[in-house]
């Protein structure tokens, strides 16, 4: 049995985290840590209660999971890495607001074996269209990026944006000259949106809305629009249950469920 620790436990992600890893075969819900609510209990889907720890160190300490499922807080992730990689637990992060580069000193904290896996999306659907949005901007280079979640997210751009942004400037190359920052009026700066690798990312925030993103692109004449829509949180499961299966076999940092699904 794989043992799982899930942090974040009692938020909108991780308590689907918890059903879903408890559902699924070969792996069981060892700790559920979420400070904000200690001594309260999450359910897991045969019913069971497993009461929310406060502090992630006693858990790793008692409980000694092998993997840690982080859906947290881009203000907390950082330190419940800095804790489980060091005790060589290998972590599944789907916290976003780490930038890359600090996710790679952290990874450097676990001893030999230790994986730290980040996906900055868990939808195998949002997998896709990144990926077809990377083929596409080989051939329509010019190209912006809409996303759009719910008004409770605590990061913009969202993860999955500026990862989907780095994959475009990868493929395409040289950026295409677009207006840009210039035209944009006085007091009205912000209106062509972040640029992140040299692509127009504009980032929206509604109630009502889950995570969805559109890539669109402009040619001669034509538009492509690739969108993918989470309309429900569960989408994210499938994600999380195979990387919990498979950050065992993985080692140092690896970033991007496509890694995990054969491709
Ligand atoms: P959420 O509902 O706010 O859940 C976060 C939970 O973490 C809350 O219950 C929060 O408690 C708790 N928490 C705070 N400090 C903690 C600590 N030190 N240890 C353990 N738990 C702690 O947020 P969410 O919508 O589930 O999203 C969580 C993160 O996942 C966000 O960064 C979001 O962008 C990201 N996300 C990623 C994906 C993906 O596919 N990669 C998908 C969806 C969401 P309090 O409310 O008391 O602070």
């Amino acid at each position: 049995m794989i043992r799982v620790l899930v942090a974040g436990a009692a938020g909108r992600v991780g308590s689907e985290v918890v059903k879903a890893v408890s559902a699924a075969e070969g792996m069981e819900v060892v700790s559920a840590v979420d400070p904000g609510v200690s001594g309260c209990f999450v359910q897991d889907v045969h019913g069971s209660h497993i009461e929310c720890a406060t502090d992630l160190a006693t858990a790793i300490e008692f409980e000694k999971p092998d993997v840690m499922v982080d859906f947290t807080r881009p203000d907390v992730v950082e330190g419940n890495l800095r804790i489980a990689l060091a005790a060589g637990v290998d972590c599944v992060v789907g916290t976003t607001g780490l930038s890359e580069a600090l996710l790679g000193e952290l990874a450097l904290l676990g001893p030999e074996g230790t994986c730290l896996f980040f996906a900055p999306n868990f939808a195998i659907g949002a997998v896709l269209m990144m990926q077809f949005a990377q083929k596409a901007a080989r051939f329509m280079p010019h190209v912006e990026v809409i996303e759009l979640h719910h008004d409770q997210k605590l990061d913009a751009p969202s993860g999955t944006a500026i990862r989907t942004a780095k994959m475009i400037a990868e493929a395409r190359g040289a950026s295409p000259a677009s207006p840009g920052r210039e035209t944009e009026l006085p007091g009205m700066e912000g209106a062509r949106g972040a640029l992140v690798d040299g692509v127009s990312v504009h980032s929206i925030r509604l109630p009502g809305l889950v995570a969805h993103q559109e890539v669109l692109f402009g040619g001669q004449g034509q538009t492509l629009s690739i969108r993918h829509d989470t309309i429900d949180r569960t989408s994210f499961m499938p994600g999380v249950v195979l990387a919990c299966r498979e950050v065992g076999n993985n080692e140092g940092l690896v970033i991007g469920l496509e890694k995990l699904m054969g491709e």
